[in-house]
């Protein structure tokens, strides 16, 4: 067998797939030197509002803000309870925390890895004010499900969408609701060459109230009407962004086709992602399972494969949580699912001949 190298995501290939437009892009802002509030950032928050069937895009500076704005839109504010998992990156559960607000985990199910809808309704108490759920690795929670729970208690939602560009759900794109955000941190489905990150939303007095806090709460140059924050989307970063909107929807295809490939390569060997039904996953990550996972991690690195593990340590598990006083056994799910998870590479680039060289090697490693 021959000898690959293969990094998890080949940022490479992907401006090399799109090197003339991504080139036109930047010269043209360079040329006219529009940095800062420049036509492609309106231009990209149409477009990929529309992309998603949403009424108004809010471009900002990272996925990170993007939940901020959204919690600040929402009313989010002290002593509010905000359920979210323990499974997804720092950033979702920091936002809580930036309102002033209490972050609340709740575990996970061990299939989809996604939020546990049954303990969901068990977590709500009185103070409990919004549900953070994360699309995690590119698959939506069940959100029908979820908004009957959420309409019930009277809870805002906020759908964290900063793995799921191009997911669906019964024929409709993420968001699912109302209100949705976004990364396009360089190696998500979409990246930016920098930070960047946008929210979708239906509701004009959201997306107002968020597009006035990226810029300092402004009404014109010298006069604002509240605090806001400089939470601004580059001009360039719109810029380079544009031209991979055109391209997401073949992007997603191409990775649900290798998804495919490989489930039915390792199917048997370790444990194959579970796509929920009526789910479009859209691949962010394609996560196995196996006991042995460390060792496999090591063996494939050997021959040349490079993994990945999202995540490692379940958020109440960090110091950053320590405070919560959450031991471990708090989640159980999350926790078996921490050790037990890998990454293996796939991005659209990646050849059919790539994903066998990987299943091979997953093969002969387990
Ligand atoms: C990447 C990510 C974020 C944060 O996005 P940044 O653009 O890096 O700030 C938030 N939530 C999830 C689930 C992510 O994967």
């Amino acid at each position: 067998m021959l000898f690959m190298t293969l990094p998890l995501v080949d940022l490479k290939r992907r401006y090399l797939s799109l090197k003339l437009e991504i080139d036109a892009a930047i010269k043209r802002i360079v040329d006219n030197s529009s940095f800062i509030k420049g036509e492609d950032v309106i231009l990209f928050e149409k477009e990929f509002a529309s992309y998603c069937h949403k009424a108004y895009g809010v471009g900002c500076a990272n996925g990170t803000v993007a939940l901020h704005l959204a919690l600040l839109a929402l009313g989010i504010g002290k002593g509010d309870e905000v359920i979210t998992v323990p499974n997804t990156f720092i950033a979702t559960s920091e936002s809580i925390s930036y309102v002033g607000g209490k972050v609340k985990f709740v575990d996970i199910d061990e299939k989809a890895m996604l939020m546990d809808l049954d303990k969901l309704e068990k977590a709500i108490t009185p103070k409990t004010k919004a549900i953070i759920p994360v699309h995690l690795y590119g698959q939506m929670v069940d959100m029908k499900h979820l908004m009957e729970i959420a309409n019930k208690h009277n809870l805002k939602v906020i759908e964290d969408c900063a793995q799921c560009h191009g997911a669906e759900q019964h024929g409709r794109k993420a968001p699912y609701n109302d209100i949705g955000t976004f990364s396009m941190f360089p190696a998500k489905i979409m990246g930016a060459f920098g930070d960047a990150g946008i929210i979708v939303a239906d509701t004009k007095e959201y997306a107002d109230k968020m597009k006035m806090l990226t810029d300092h709460g402004r009404l014109d140059k010298y006069n604002s009407a509240f605090e806001g924050y400089n939470y601004r989307l580059d001009t360039l970063q719109a810029a380079i962004l544009r031209p991979q909107l055109k391209k997401l929807d073949e992007w997603v295809a191409r990775r649900r086709k290798l998804a495919k490939l490989y489930d039915e390569l390792l199917h048997g060997i370790v444990e194959t992602p579970f796509e929920l039904p009526g789910n479009k996953h859209a691949y962010y990550m394609y996560v196995i399972k196996t006991k042995k996972r460390d060792e496999l991690m090591k063996k494939l690195k050997e021959l040349g494969i490079s993994t990945g593990v999202h995540y490692p340590i379940p958020l109440h598990m960090q110091p950053a949580y320590a405070h919560l006083n959450l031991k471990e056994g708090s989640f159980p799910v999350a926790e078996k699912c921490a050790k037990e998870i890998l990454s293996l590479p796939l991005f659209p680039e990646m050849t059919d001949e790539e994903a066998e060289y990987v299943a091979e090697c997953v093969k002969k490693s387990v």
